[in-house]
């Protein structure tokens, strides 16, 4: 083979690799995002069908082809299997190829194990946020030291310790959700959304205060035009509360892959570059 079909072999192989992985963790998200909020261990029992009590068997239990395969019902009883486990699964497998992707390309290769773990987490409180309007601790407070962990390891790695920069993301994300939590006497803004916000400003600060600070107005961006969206839409009252904590996520996910450019470019437009 040459150099560059074996370059191209490996990538190809990693990328696989990275996917069929993701599908994995996606479905063990599954088990967290059913689990978690009802307080239930994440080990045991084994998964069984919610409504005949079956448990599931391992050839029934591969991500994404057996739902397909079973068309979205369980063998046993026939009792609906929601679209979700699949979507999960997938979009799992999608946030882990999508954040190897802009780790390689922007050169952030050390900081991958801890996105990743990240990234999971996200994955799995987005769902049960939007279905619960709650981030629960045993998640959000787990992430604390395994990011302080994943970013010691990131340093290590790497040779780079950008204290400064991922303390003023910290610092920018507490301060202005925070402010929006007390201000708005918790309505705007739930105290998870608070406890989460250091996490993911450490992190965004770490690759650059760009990111941090593009992904904070993102959320806020993404939040704004989906509530104008949903009033209209649904004609949905201000009290119909919509959860914050999927837009923090996608917003650190912008802040985090496009913060660079869109801070430059905002840089450019308003002539300071
Ligand atoms: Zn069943």
């Amino acid at each position: 083979m040459s150099g560059a079909a074996a370059d191209t072999a490996a990538v190809v192989l990693g990328g696989v690799l990275l996917g069929l992985l993701g599908l994995a963790v996606g479905s063990f998200l599954n088990v967290v995002i059913y689990r978690v909020p009802e307080g239930r261990s994440i080990v045991r029992p084994p998964s069984a069908c919610p409504g005949c009590g079956t448990p599931i068997s391992a050839r029934d239990n591969i991500p994404v082809v057996s739902w397909i395969l079973l068309r979205g019902r369980c063998r046993t009883c026939g009792e609906r299997i929601s679209a979700r486990y699949p979507l999960v699964e997938l979009l799992t497998a999608i946030v882990w190829l999508a954040l190897a992707w802009w780790a390689v390309a922007a050169d952030h290769l050390p900081l991958l194990p801890w996105l990743l773990v990240l990234g999971s987490a996200c994955v799995a409180l987005t769902f049960i946020d939007l279905e619960h309007h709650r981030l629960p601790d045993a998640i959000v407070l787990k992430l604390y030291p395994i990011g302080v962990v994943g970013l010691i390891v990131a340093g290590l790695l790497s040779g780079e310790w950008p204290l400064a920069a991922a303390g003023i993301g910290v610092a920018v994300w507490l301060v202005v959700i925070g402010g929006v939590w007390f201000i708005s006497g918790g309505r705007g803004m739930g105290f998870g959304d608070v406890k989460i916000a250091p996490i993911l400003g450490a992190t965004l600060g770490w690759v650059g205060v760009p990111a941090a600070v593009v992904g904070l107005f993102s959320a806020f961006a993404l939040g704004a035009i989906t509530g104008i969206v949903l009033m209209i839409a649904r004609r949905a009252g201000r009290k119909s509360a919509i959860p914050f904590g999927p837009f923090l996520v996608l917003g650190a996910g912008i802040g985090l892959v496009l913060g660079d450019a869109i801070w430059t470019g905002y840089l450019a437009m308003i002539g300071l570059s």
